[in-house]
């Protein structure tokens, strides 16, 4: 947890997208190779004896790092994605944001009830958008789910933790 070298290599950009904002770019842990595998070793450390056998990663910058540590876990990979990008049927969880409605997919063949799923992204801020991930991942009614996220922001009026239930397991791997 708060690695020294991720905290270090990760860049803060005032006022984007709108001012009052600190955007936290991950990007820049991304594009470092020791930062990379830093965060897939400490996830890997984490999640090796859940016996996970599908990583959902939130589009976009849940992909990353989700496609790798499945890899690393034996696990498949499962997209979850805006709506009209993914090709075949799929389940969907719409939800609101600030600005209005989202609506996100997962294929509805991706996830079946023997999977053990761990769903990733990148941020957790107030935690609409992975709430509406685990809303979407429970439809197929996996046999049990984790949440992981590399930063979890916890400055003043962010308490994303709380819109989950106390017993979902939650991970991060950096607090700012
Ligand atoms: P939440 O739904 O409010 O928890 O916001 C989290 C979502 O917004 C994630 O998918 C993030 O990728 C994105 N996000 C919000 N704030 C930031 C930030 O500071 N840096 C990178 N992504 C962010």
């Amino acid at each position: 947890m708060n690695n020294p070298t991720l905290l270090k290599n990760l860049r803060n950009i005032p006022d984007f997208p709108i001012p009052g904002v600190q955007f936290k770019d991950v990007t820049t842990l991304f594009k470092n190779a020791k930062c990379m595998k830093i965060m897939l070793n400490e996830l890997y450390e984490i999640y090796k004896d859940k016996g996970i056998t599908k990583v959902v990663g939130i589009e976009s910058r849940g992909f990353v790092l989700g496609a790798a540590l499945a890899v690393k876990l034996g696990a498949g990979f499962v997209m979850c994605r805006k709506p009209g990008k993914l090709p075949a049927e799929t389940l969907q969880e719409s939800y609101m944001k600030e600005y209005g409605k989202d609506t996100i997919e997962i294929h509805k063949d991706a996830i079946d009830e023997k999977d053990v799923v761990l769903i990733h992204d990148d941020l957790l801020a107030t935690g609409g958008s992975m709430k509406a991930a685990y809303n979407l991942v429970k439809k197929f009614n996996p046999a049990h789910v984790y949440i992981n996220f590399i930063i979890e922001l916890t400055g003043e009026g962010l308490n994303g933790r709380e819109v989950f239930d106390e017993g979902i397991e939650i991970s991060t791997l950096l607090r700012v």
